[in-house]
């Protein structure tokens, strides 16, 4: 008893530090909760990683930096700032911040690799140092060594690994509130205050994403509610059109946490009606957990093919055609399409990704490791799990990839998933004059119309849909052979 209360009053008179990772929310936030009810002074402190954002993922730094000044208002009502540090790499942040005294750190888990690795070193550096730390279960549904054949080997099939998972979540005892407690006095723990401006990226492109997006966990909550209570039942039907607005939207405030995957999942259930707009919604949750369970169970896959005979695909370096792709100039309007959508909001429908993604690795022949680069650098939803298994499954190289010799024909996914040409006319308008049973195929167009010139307003087709299709299945068949 003594002992009990001889710890309760040294980690009051601790400070706490609440390490903010991508986790930028009050509701649910197992880390933030037990700082705040353990501890009467407690800082917030984010390390922006500079390594990770050198000459990749520009986009996030416009939606962190955001995310920083908005969380740092809802945080001030707790009496916790949240300060800024910038490091090169983790490791010497915590060189500097292992020399200040008289601290407690508390932070969820982030499911990659790398973090994972990070944390176990940390730990062990805490405890040489006797520095009081709890890592806590970050933003997933099953911790990422839970997910398991009945042989204890890991799934790389989606149906059985989501059964599986879903029933072992089902099993789990309901989540606890992890409610916040406003702390007795605001401090600073770092001796730098950082301005959050020095973390924006220095193209100015992120503007135009201030138009589409409120980084912010209100915002988050918002759209997920309107979706539950207005979306979800059609979202079996309307989920793969991008010309709805049929999809959540949610990804970005999935990937730097200011959802939560179990309080969505909370939500969900207390549907009354579960339809076939339900179950597909939480298939695609489901999605997202088994990307994080391959990484980790095969973390090689961040930077190879996940299946070894594709090592010896004749991947074609064309700098033209890469440029082309990544500029929405390819002449193939759905493809254009998602590309320029993907550089003005920061965000591409799931349907066009897999067509642009398809585009790029079928029809030019470009590595996958190319397109994820691009998305990496543009996408405000970008995380490792769902980038690199989204590619790998497109380009057949991945667990439970769709087959390489089903090769996406770019006209009629437009004129299947976009029949009045609603969406490429949102992104290119130079077509929008063009008639609707043309405007997949503008070079099948004989007449000039509303002057519209192609080669002039919009490119020929970069490639040849029908022959790259064959090129394409024939290097798929040299490394069947071999
Ligand atoms: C080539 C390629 C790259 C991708 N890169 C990313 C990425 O970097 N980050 C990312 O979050 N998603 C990625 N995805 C998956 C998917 O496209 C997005 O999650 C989805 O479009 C986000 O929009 P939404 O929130 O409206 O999705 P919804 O359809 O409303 O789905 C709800 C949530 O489920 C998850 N989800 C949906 N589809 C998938 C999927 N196929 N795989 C894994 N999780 C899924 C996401 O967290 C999403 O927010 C990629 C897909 C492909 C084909």
């Amino acid at each position: 008893m003594k002992n009990n209360l001889i710890y309760i009053f040294w980690m009051n008179e601790n400070t706490g530090i609440f390490w903010v990772r991508n986790d930028f929310r009050i509701t649910k936030n197992k880390a933030l909760s037990f700082v705040s009810n353990n501890h009467s002074k407690v800082s917030a402190i984010y390390i922006f990683k500079k390594t990770d954002f050198e000459n990749k993922r520009e986009a996030q730094r416009w939606w962190i930096y955001k995310s920083l000044t908005n969380f740092n208002q809802k945080l001030k009502k707790y009496n916790i700032n949240l300060e800024l540090m910038i490091a090169d790499t983790y490791e010497s942040a915590f060189k500097k911040i292992l020399e200040i005294n008289n601290f407690s750190i508390y932070w969820n888990k982030i499911y990659e690799p790398s973090y994972l690795r990070f944390d176990k070193n940390l730990k062990e550096k805490l405890e040489d140092k006797n520095i009081f730390f709890k890592i806590f279960k970050g933003n997933i549904l099953n911790e990422e060594n839970e997910v398991k054949k009945n042989d204890g080997t890991p799934f790389k099939v989606f149906t059985p690994f989501w059964r599986t998972a879903e029933s072992i979540y089902i099993d789990k005892e309901f989540p606890k509130k992890d409610l916040v407690k406003k702390t007795k006095s605001k401090i600073k723990f770092l001796t730098d205050e950082i301005d959050y401006k020095k973390i924006l990226p220095k193209k100015n492109w992120y503007k135009k994403f201030e138009d589409y997006w409120i980084p912010s966990e209100e915002e988050g909550l918002k759209i997920k509610n309107d979706f539950i209570k207005n979306k979800i039942k059609d979202y079996g039907e309307n989920r793969d059109n991008p010309d709805i607005n049929g999809t959540s939207k949610i990804s970005p405030y999935l990937s730097f946490g200011q959802l939560n995957v179990e309080d969505i999942w909370e939500s969900c259930n207390k549907i009354s009606e579960k339809k076939k707009g339900y179950r597909k919604f939480i298939n695609e949750l489901g999605w997202r957990e088994f990307s994080h369970s391959l990484i980790n169970y095969f973390p090689e896959m961040l930077k190879e093919n996940l299946r070894k005979e594709f090592d010896k695909f004749p991947w074609q370096t064309n700098k033209k055609y890469l440029e082309a792709w990544k500029k929405g100039m390819t002449g193939y309007p759905i493809v254009d399409a998602g590309m320029r959508e993907l550089y003005k909001t920061g965000w591409m429908h799931n349907r066009v990704r897999m067509i642009t993604a398809s585009f790029l690795v079928k029809h030019l022949l470009i590595n996958w490791k190319e397109g994820e680069k691009h998305f990496r650098n543009c996408l405000l939803d970008f995380n490792e799990a769902n980038n690199v298994a989204g590619w790998q499954w497109v380009a057949g190289c991945g667990a439970d990839a769709a087959p390489y010799f089903r090769i996406f024909n770019p006209i009629l996914q437009g004129e299947k998933f976009d029949s009045k040409g609603t969406y490429v006319k949102q992104w290119i308008p130079e077509i929008s004059s063009i008639p609707e049973n043309f405007i997949h195929k503008p070079w099948e167009l004989k007449e000039k119309i509303n002057n519209f010139e192609l080669g002039k307003d919009y490119p020929f087709p970069i490639v040849d849909h029908q022959k790259a299709r064959e090129t394409a299945l024939d290097a798929f068949q040299k490394i069947k052979k071999n």
